[in-house]
């Protein structure tokens, strides 16, 4: 029967309420933008020139894993044995130069719901917008380019920092701080993604997560996951900020 842990200020930690976002971190795939499978097109294609096998990282993997991980479970799934640093190497950069191709071929790939209303809109209300992607900084940037959409984030935390999601996480929020030339109150950085795991990522860095269902999960696994809110898409006004998308 005790009391929430109390922050410095006398706040309940986890409890943001009366502190206004200031940044806003949107994961890629699935939130922002939807491939159409470029990205695991890129991976098959660099399995299957390294190694004669069409590997299909679905089989794998889970949506909002960082590609280390994402490259390390896939090897030794198709190769048979854990990857040599240099294997992993040769992978990585195989794949990454096939994704440019894959994302510019890919017939699926859209732009989701909002977006292109939602970010600008943002930049102009003075946000501070970053990535959180478990992409390597490269992929990410080659995913967002072909909808223009690269112009809108000053900084980010990728899956080139670290392996693990929550870390990622946090190093965009010191990267954020950098920006704003004060550290940044993780309560005052929404995450934005379509996973549980963007939302743990969240949760593990004190900031708020947003579930969005525009990718591979519904509200009611978001909302199970534990989101602080969860949006159909990213039309819907997004939690401490006015004016919803019309
Ligand atoms: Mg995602």
């Amino acid at each position: 029967m005790s009391d929430p842990a109390r922050d410095e200020h006398g706040q309940a930690i986890g409890d943001n309420r009366g502190l206004k976002p200031l940044a806003i971190l949107f994961d890629i795939d699935g939130t922002l933008i939807d491939s159409g499978g470029a990205g695991a097109t890129s991976w098959r294609w660099a399995f299957d020139d390294l190694y004669g096998v069409p590997a299909d990282i679905g089989a794998y993997t889970d949506a909002g894993m960082t590609d280390p991980e994402v490259g390390r479970l896939t090897f030794a799934n198709v190769v048979g044995h854990e990857p040599s640093e240099r294997e992993l190497d040769a992978i990585m950069a195989k794949r990454l130069e096939y994704l440019s191709r894959a994302v510019e071929e890919s017939k699926g790939y859209r732009v989701l719901d909002g977006v292109e209303e939602l970010l600008p809109r943002l930049t102009e209300q003075g946000y501070l917008l970053g990535l959180t992607t478990g992409g390597v900084e490269a992929a990410a940037h080659i995913k967002l380019a072909r909808a223009d959409l690269n112009r809108y984030f000053t900084f980010g935390g990728y899956g080139s920092d670290s392996t693990d999601r929550t870390e990622l996480t946090k190093t965009a929020i010191v990267r954020a701080g950098t920006i704003l030339g004060s550290t940044l109150d993780p309560r005052r950085a929404l995450v934005v993604g379509d996973t549980p795991l963007d939302i743990s990522a969240a949760h593990g860095a004190g900031a708020v997560g947003v579930g969005v269902a525009s990718g591979h999960y519904d509200k009611k696994e978001l909302e199970a996951a534990g989101a602080d809110y969860v949006l159909g898409s990213l039309r819907e006004a997004l939690p401490g900020i006015a004016e919803p998308v019309r």
